[in-house]
């Protein structure tokens, strides 16, 4: 489903370069949700942004669903992005638009009629538990909702691959729990392929089937989660 090859990505040039990634390969499965730990540094961010070409590689190719993105133009790119969904740590929810508004932004800028986003947000607003608050701001919500918000959003243009940075850092302990729970469920009703970095073993230890460890741009091991991390 997602293959990384020979991602090298290097920020800034001259003495100022800083090798975020060196020759990193990675395969993830089309269903499956892969975790990538490592400490602050190892270059998680840089990996993630790297699969919906947010951030573009210095060398290397990025295949998602047969398609090489790194080839394409920006105009083919738009286009593939759509398959691949993003939430983030703090959220990136528009503070001046309401919940209902935020997770039809997606929809608007690609031109959907007014019934199917009013259709498909009322259905994505069932999915993460939010009728109640369709009509408040960002502002109005906890943590957690907020990022059933970003979930909503991620998931209107029915991806086929939801990337998460550290999408559950924010949050406290509890709420970090029911959002992972929720992750669980929508990977098993659509058969969505999950990518999740994180620096918190307990994530990666709850609901991810394969982990990679990343560290100093690099991956240092990688398998499933029970044969790379022994359970607590
Ligand atoms: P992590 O997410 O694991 O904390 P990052 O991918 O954010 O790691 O960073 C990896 C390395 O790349 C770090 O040394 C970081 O300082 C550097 N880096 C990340 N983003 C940039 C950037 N925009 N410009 C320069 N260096 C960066
Ligand atoms: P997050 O992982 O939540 O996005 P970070 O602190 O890793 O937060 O990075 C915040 C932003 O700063 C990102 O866009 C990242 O690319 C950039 N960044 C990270 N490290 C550096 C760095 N050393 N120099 C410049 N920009 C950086």
């Amino acid at each position: 489903m997602i293959n990384l090859k020979g991602i090298t990505k290097v920020y800034g040039k001259g003495n100022h370069a800083a090798t975020a990634l060196s020759g990193l390969n990675l395969s993830i499965e089309k269903g499956e949700i892969f975790g990538v730990i490592g400490h602050s540094g190892a270059g998680k961010s840089t990996l993630i942004r790297c699969i919906n070409l947010l951030e573009r590689p210095t060398e290397g190719e990025v295949w998602v669903d047969g398609i090489e993105l790194t080839k394409l133009t920006q105009g083919q790119l738009q286009e593939q992005r759509r398959k691949i969904g993003m939430i983030f740590q703090h959220f990136n929810l528009l503070s001046s638009a309401t919940v209902y508004d935020n997770i039809a932004f997606p929809l608007r800028l690609i031109g959907t009629s007014r019934a199917d986003i009013d259709t498909k947000v009322k259905d994505l607003l069932a999915l993460v538990g939010l009728e109640e608050h369709r009509d408040k701001y960002p502002s109005q919500l906890s943590g957690g909702q907020k990022q059933r918000v970003g979930i909503a959003r991620a998931l209107a243009s029915d991806p086929d691959v939801l990337l998460c940075d550290e999408a559950t850092s924010a949050l406290d302990p509890q709420t970090t729990d029911s959002i992972l729970k929720l992750l669980l469920d929508i990977n098993k009703r659509f058969h969505l392929t999950i990518v999740l970095i994180t620096h918190e073993m307990h994530v990666i230890q709850s609901i991810c089937d394969r982990v990679a460890v990343i560290h100093g741009g690099g991956i240092v091991e990688q398998g499933k989660v029970t044969e790379v991390f022994l359970k607590p």
